[in-house]
């Protein structure tokens, strides 16, 4: 299928992909495929407005019903998948079948919001005076703010829209400006529910094009309660003080450096298979990537071994090809980044695996790279910064305080495992004295989490949660409640103030 036609089957008409000022390209081969319209800052006071609007009719929807919505938007996107997929992998780089299960983690997170709309429960708690009950009431908040990154770029946006939704908030999105037509037809997907579903309020899911000026007002803005922005460190640094001051609540969900370690009871062959996926799926370009193998000394030289030769048969290449593991990065800034971080790891005495320019073999104009290897000598700098691309660092350990200590010694908290058939080295990391991130996983590699749990991290990952368990309370306002019964007016802490 040419470009053009994944775009079609999509919905997305040409009136929509010409004729605006963001141009759009392809990473499979950096055709431009798209120059779309860009949302006006000066607008974006009215799209805000529109949502508070929105917001005043469907906080009153009952949540089993707002959960139809979602349910409808669930059914849509599974009879869409395949077109959608496909515009993921033209406009991402995906490989068909991550492109496929990004809308499949669409599919799931309907499913899990739908059910969510019949248990927003809330507590009823003792009181300590007589004739009194206590409880707990969740309320829909107000509208939300969604700023997503390239990397997921249509997963992440339904993890908050399914949630926020079946919570009574209405959605403005604003996805990447590498990414805007998996938006826009992810819109149509949308727009498909909402009219089955019939009188939902018109601006309850909006959609805003363009960079960080497009982003401003909604960051800035008193009538946006929740800011969830999923991106980059430095983007989250820039964020969350803007949304902080104006006591808004941010959702943050910014870098990682995820690691792994190997200790010397851990099942070689699975290691290896999920060191494999973790690091070089998505051409490391998945926030939870594995970046970091931390390696028992007695086992290293032969892990090591089986990764350069597992390496060196990953098939590279179009990422609509079958068979083909590894994509291209979304541009070529991004590879030039790859290639500055493995010199400057090599100036700091690693040894590098792999990590070239691919040119040949692959379509050409898109920025293909072999995934890296870097052995080092101890943890730098380099290693403790997140670039995003196939790059694993790998460092020795001795005892498993050390290999801990090594793990949490770095600035972001995301993803994290241990491969052991030792349990209390498992036990270990799990407890409070092991790792130090949001998700940490037992012989299983730290990347492709499941909707049903929350998902986020610690320290510069931005703390926030999304998706699954309880991810849903920072969608809503909490109010205690005491009713009181009796005829009486007792204070609590048997305060007397009698008159
Ligand atoms: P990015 O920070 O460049 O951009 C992310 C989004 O933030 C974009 O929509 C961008 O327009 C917007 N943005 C940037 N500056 C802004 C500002 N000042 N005000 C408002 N909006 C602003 O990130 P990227 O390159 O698209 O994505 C890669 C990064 O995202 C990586 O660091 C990766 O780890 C991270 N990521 C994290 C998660 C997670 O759940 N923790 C998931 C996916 C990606």
């Amino acid at each position: 299928m040419t470009h053009e036609d994944v775009l079609k089957a999509a919905g997305l008409a040409k009136a929509e992909l010409t004729g605006g000022t963001l141009a759009v390209h392809s990473p499979i081969d950096g055709a431009e495929v798209a120059k779309v319209k860009e949302t006006d800052p000066v607008d974006m006071a009215k799209v805000i407005a529109k949502a508070q609007e929105a917001f005043r009719a469907w906080r009153q929807v009952p949540a089993p019903r707002r959960g139809e919505l979602v349910r409808l938007m669930g059914e849509e996107l599974r009879v869409s998948k395949e077109a959608l997929g496909a515009v993921v992998t033209l406009e991402a780089g995906k490989i068909t079948s991550e492109g496929l299960g990004e809308v499949q983690e669409m599919i799931d997170i309907c499913d899990f919001a739908v059910g969510l709309s019949r248990q927003i429960y809330g507590l009823t708690i003792a009181s300590e005076r007589p004739g009194h009950r206590m409880m707990e009431t969740w309320h829909p908040m107000g509208p939300c703010a969604v700023i997503t990154a390239f990397n997921f770029p249509v997963a992440v946006w339904s993890w908050n829209t399914a949630l926020a939704l079946a919570c009574g908030d209405p959605v403005i999105w604003k996805p990447s400006e590498k990414t805007p037509l998996t938006a826009l037809a992810t819109m149509k997907i949308m727009e498909r529910a909402l009219k089955r579903f019939g009188d939902a309020p018109e601006g309850l899911v909006q959609l805003v094009i363009g960079g960080p000026e497009v982003g401003e007002a909604l960051v800035t803005s008193k009538d946006v309660p929740i800011v969830s922005a999923t991106g980059s460190t430095r983007m989250g640094g820039i964020v969350g003080p803007k949304v902080a001051a104006r006591f808004g609540r941010p959702i943050l969900e910014l870098g990682g450096n995820n690691a792994m370690i190997v200790a010397p009871s851990a099942d070689l062959d699975m290691a290896v298979r999920a060191i494999v996926f973790s690091a070089v799926g998505t051409a490391g370009q998945r926030c939870t990537s594995l970046r970091r193998l931390i390696v028992h000394d007695s086992i290293k030289e032969d892990l090591v071994g089986k990764l350069t030769k597992a390496y060196a048969s990953l098939p590279i290449g179009d990422p609509r090809k079958e068979g083909v593991l590894v994509g291209p990065l979304i541009d070529h800034a991004s590879r030039d980044r790859m290639q500055s971080a493995l010199e400057k790891a090599k100036s700091e005495g690693g040894s590098v695996h792999g990590g070239k320019v691919v040119a040949e073999g692959v379509p050409q104009g898109g920025a293909y790279v072999a995934p890296a290897i870097a052995e080092m000598p101890e943890q730098t700098e380099t290693v403790k910064t997140e670039t995003f691309a196939p790059i694993l660092y790998v460092l020795g350990y001795d005892t498993i305080d050390e290999a801990i200590r090594l793990h949490n010694d770095v600035p972001q908290g995301l993803s994290s495992c241990i491969f052991t058939l030792n349990m209390r080295e498992a036990e270990t990391f799990l407890s409070a004295t092991g790792s130090d991130c949001g998700i940490a996983n037992v012989n299983i590699g730290p990347s492709g989490a499941e909707i049903g749990g929350a998902f986020g991290g610690e320290k510069e990952t931005g703390g926030g949660r999304e998706s699954g368990s309880d991810a849903w309370k920072a969608y809503m306002r909490r109010q205690t409640n005491t009713v009181n019964y009796s005829a009486e007016l007792p204070l609590a802490q048997g305060v007397k103030f009698d008159f």
